[in-house]
């Protein structure tokens, strides 16, 4: 069994990225400057956004974090992501979900201008990845790729199951790996919480990427021998051993599933630095000719 080393591969990324932002400085271009609203106190998107803001620091971007209280109206969300959409120094921004229940995350996402739109949500990036056209791809499942293509794991013809639907990770995921190209070409089968037999579909996977956000969901009964084990699940649970009181923990009940693959991500530490890296990649790129 391979562990793919997604903490690993991100650091190579970042540092690939500081290399690039190092020669766009030489050449005059102007730094990268990424920019996060975030709504309210919770405690798993404050860590998130911290630690994109960190990933920024890390590789020579600037970074500027826009708190806003729970009690902010929708309009005045909106006038917020206007403010950027306009602002000539921001290159991309995110604004971290979940937001609270009296705004529509939706109209949110639909305000963002396209071009800033680092997260890769806005229907206009969405639609231009579904037509493979040059577009903002959402974070996880193209760091997902990433993973894939440099640990060179075989992609072509496979069966591949993703469990979960989510605009953000289940449903672009699919669309990436039954992609014309490597990584891709896969026979994607996309289950769901009305799906029926899934261990009998999950055992059929060559490559099988949970990614429901059920803490140890995939036990050992659901997995074919040797297959490519991703575990985008990232739950947060209570833990006596950390210093915050909370750990993370994957849709794979990891022990006894990593005895039966041939490569698995850990939680954490696989797919979560992946997220970030992407992340500030699109920031790189949506600031290039700037
Ligand atoms: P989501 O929007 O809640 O979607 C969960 C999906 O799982 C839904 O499609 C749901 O089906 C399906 N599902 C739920 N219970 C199921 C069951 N018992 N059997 C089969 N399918 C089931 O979640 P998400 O935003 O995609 O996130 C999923 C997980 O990935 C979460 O743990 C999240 O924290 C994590 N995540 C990690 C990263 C990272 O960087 N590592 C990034 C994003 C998300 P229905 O559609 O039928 O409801």
């Amino acid at each position: 069994m391979i562990l793919i080393d997604g903490k690993k591969i991100a650091a190579d990324i970042r540092s690939e990225i500081r290399i690039q932002i190092d020669e766009k400085l030489k050449q005059g271009g102007k730094i990268p400057h990424l920019a996060a609203i975030l709504v309210g106190d919770d405690g798993a998107s404050e860590t998130y956004v911290n630690l994109k803001m960190k990933a920024c620091i890390e590789v020579g971007m600037k970074s500027s974090l826009i708190r806003k209280p729970d009690s902010i109206t929708e309009d005045e969300l909106l006038d917020e992501v206007h403010a950027l959409n306009e602002n000539r120094d921001i290159d991309g921004f995110i604004v971290q979900v979940p937001l609270p229940k009296h705004i529509s995350e939706q109209k949110v996402i639909e305000a963002i201008d396209p071009a800033k739109d680092v997260d890769g949500f806005h229907p206009v990036n969405v639609g231009r990845m579904v037509q493979g056209i040059e577009s903002f791809t959402p974070a996880t499942p193209t760091g997902i790729m990433e993973l894939i293509s440099r640990y060179k794991i075989e992609t072509s013809g496979k069966n591949c199951v993703i469990i979960g639907r989510s605009n953000i990770v289940g449903t672009p995921m699919a669309l990436m790996l039954s992609r014309k190209g490597y990584p891709g070409n896969c026979t994607v089968t996309i289950c769901h919480s009305r799906t029926e037999n899934l261990k009998e579909i999950t055992k059929q996977a060559d490559i099988l990427i949970p990614a429901l956000g059920r803490p140890g969901f995939l036990t050992a009964d659901m997995v074919k021998e040797g297959a490519v084990i991703i575990d985008v699940g990232t739950t947060r649970v209570t833990s006596t051993e950390t210093k915050s009181g909370f750990r993370l923990k994957g849709d794979v009940a990891f022990d006894e599933v990593a005895e039966k693959c041939s490569y698995i991500t850990p939680v954490p530490g696989g797919v979560g630095p992946m997220t970030i890296a992407t992340l500030i990649k699109n920031t790189l790129k949506a600031s290039f000719g700037k």
